[in-house]
């Protein structure tokens, strides 16, 4: 009997046959950097390999990008920016709209390569393409507006604000969710009318050379968008010390931010920081338990865990930790790692053996600090022998430990009870991150005041992450500077510029007369 589309083995084996020429057509032509409209090799010739984390296996020969090819890449965004801010915002509206096309037509490739690049669940990746469309379309639709500013009428004079795009930018990526993730950052620098080059994650260079050939063919002028792959140390180095790059989009981690800071400096660059967290997520004993259950277990075994959002300390009431310890522990055992293509899969494997390390090193080191590992501990033999991870939960821990201090970025929960309202607040905020912090509790009253009291960028209450984009994204204290989404966006790529109109012949006071 023919299997429905529906069935997971079906669907696990349409997307390997999916996969499969693009993955040899990936190898034969491996990937350059995307400048001035054009696919080039590095000056240098130097080259990096990329691998799948399902299986080692070679998925591309990639260009090494270093100050050469940013400079290339720079000089083609310096020399497009003047006509691309000139065109008039209804075509660079259309243009933008037509990008977003061609995500949506080649959504199930992206979605694919995605998994093999990075190892991400395809559960999560299938429709990550199509939220890089509408990231698209939401900013698209808000470019003929970019430049307005404000009326503000004063004594003699009439003043006007205008914005103006401030000029090529630079937009540095991570590796989880990678595709959707730039598009965060490109399609409102694109739509302010700023110019861009693009240095994706080494470890996920696959979706972002698709993006910007995608770009080329929707009709995105030569040099308005390049990519230079390559490791941070040189490429995205040289990319945040370049005179010509007015701005840089940082995504990544804290230490990163620090040093990209120090190294944009001498020319004085605009930063843009969105970086990493230690995210609490508190469970008062009158929630409803049920679906805090599944908030809690979505927000951090989702997405590997790779996730900056990520829920990774549970900050439980005292009065009903075990028994939600209990119900938690048996979801937790029950997630379903396996390969990243299968639909039925919850956890896919890591990026990278170096990450894959990191996160196993903290076995040990909630060990080493008295906590307990209640399920989990141990890496996993998945499908294709990569870097796969049990889920794991840690239990018993106090809120100085290192596991409650520190990003794991994988899927590690650790939970700390607590006692009240106030002991809920200390400990959330006890950490060096901001970015997000999510409150579950029936009290409204108490709602607001926990979220009040969070010292971070995005509060949820009663729910798990869920992206409006017209609000405000980013994080306080180590987990960044600055915040996207809607008009927050555009003020980053954009200069607010005063002009002042005298109304008559004011008095003007006559110097050396
Ligand atoms: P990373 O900081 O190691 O690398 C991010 C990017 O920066 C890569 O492209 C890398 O090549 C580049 N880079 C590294 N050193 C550089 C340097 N000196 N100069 C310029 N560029 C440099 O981060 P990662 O390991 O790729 O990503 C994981 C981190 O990203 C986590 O901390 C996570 O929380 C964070 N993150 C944050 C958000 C958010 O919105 N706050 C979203 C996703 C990921």
């Amino acid at each position: 009997m023919a299997k429905s589309p529906a069935d997971p083995a079906a669907v696990h084996a349409a997307n390997l046959d999916r996969a499969k020429p693009l993955l040899a057509k990936l190898r034969a032509d491996g990937i350059g950097h995307f400048i001035d409209g054009k696919t080039v090799p590095s000056v240098s010739g130097a080259t990096f390999e990329t691998h799948s984390p399902i299986d080692n296996a070679l998925l591309a020969t990639v260009a090494r990008g270093s100050a050469a090819d940013i400079d290339a890449a720079a000089k083609a965004a310096e020399k497009a920016f003047k006509p691309w801010r000139d065109l008039a915002p209804e075509t660079r509206k259309a243009l933008l709209h037509r990008v977003a096309d061609a995500i949506e037509d080649h959504a199930d490739d992206i979605a694919v390569l995605e998994c093999i690049d990075t190892g991400q669940a395809w559960r999560f990746m299938a429709k990550a393409a199509l939220r890089a469309a509408e990231n698209f379309r939401f900013f698209a639709d808000r470019a003929p507006e970019a430049r307005d500013g404000r009326n503000m009428p004063a004594g003699e004079h009439w003043n006007m604000s205008t914005r103006v795009p401030i000029g090529p930018v630079g937009v540095i990526t991570p590796w989880n969710t990678p595709f959707m993730l730039s598009t965060w950052k490109i399609a409102p620098a694109l739509a302010a009318g700023c110019t861009v080059v693009h240095k994706p994650a080494e470890w996920s260079p696959v979706t972002a050379d698709l993006l910007v050939r995608l770009a080329k063919q929707a009709g995105i002028p030569d040099g308005v968008f390049n990519t230079v792959h390559g490791f941070g140390e040189d490429a995205g180095k040289s990319l945040t010390e370049h005179r010509a790059i007015k701005a840089i989009a940082f995504v990544g981690e804290s230490s990163t931010g620090s040093a990209i800071m120090a190294q944009g400096a001498p020319t004085l660059k605009r930063v843009h920081f969105e970086l990493g967290g230690k995210n609490p997520v508190i469970v008062f004993d009158d929630a409803d338990l049920e679906r805090a259950l599944d908030a809690v277990v979505f927000m951090i075994y989702s997405l590997n865990g790779e996730r900056c959002t990520s829920s990774s300390r549970l900050l439980v009431q005292d009065t009903i930790a075990e028994k939600f310890n209990v119900k938690l522990a048996a979801r937790v055992r029950a997630l379903k790692v396996g390969h990243p293509l299968d639909p039925a899969t919850e956890i896919g494997p890591l990026i990278h053996a170096r990450h894959l390390a990191k996160v196993v090193s903290y076995f040990d080191i909630a060990r080493q600090d008295g906590a307990t590992i209640a399920v989990g501990g141990k890496p996993h033999d998945g499908p294709g022998g990569g870097h796969y991870v049990q889920p794991t939960l840690v239990t018993g821990a106090s809120a100085t430990m290192r596991v409650a201090q520190e990003e794991v970025f994988g899927p590690f929960l650790t939970v700390i009870p607590f006692k009240d309202e106030a002991d809920a607040i200390a400990i959330a905020n006890g950490v060096e991150y901001g970015l997000t912090g999510y409150v579950w509790t029936a009290d409204m009253g108490r709602g607001l005041r926990v979220s009040d009291a969070l010292e971070a960028g995005m509060i949820w209450v009663n729910s798990e992450n869920v992206r409006h984009l017209p609000t405000p994204f980013g994080g306080m204290k180590a987990s960044g500077i600055g915040r996207d989404g809607g008009d927050y966006s555009f003020e980053f790529y954009m200069e607010t510029k005063n002009i002042s109109l005298a109304r008559g012949t004011h008095k003007i006071q006559r110097l050396g007369v």
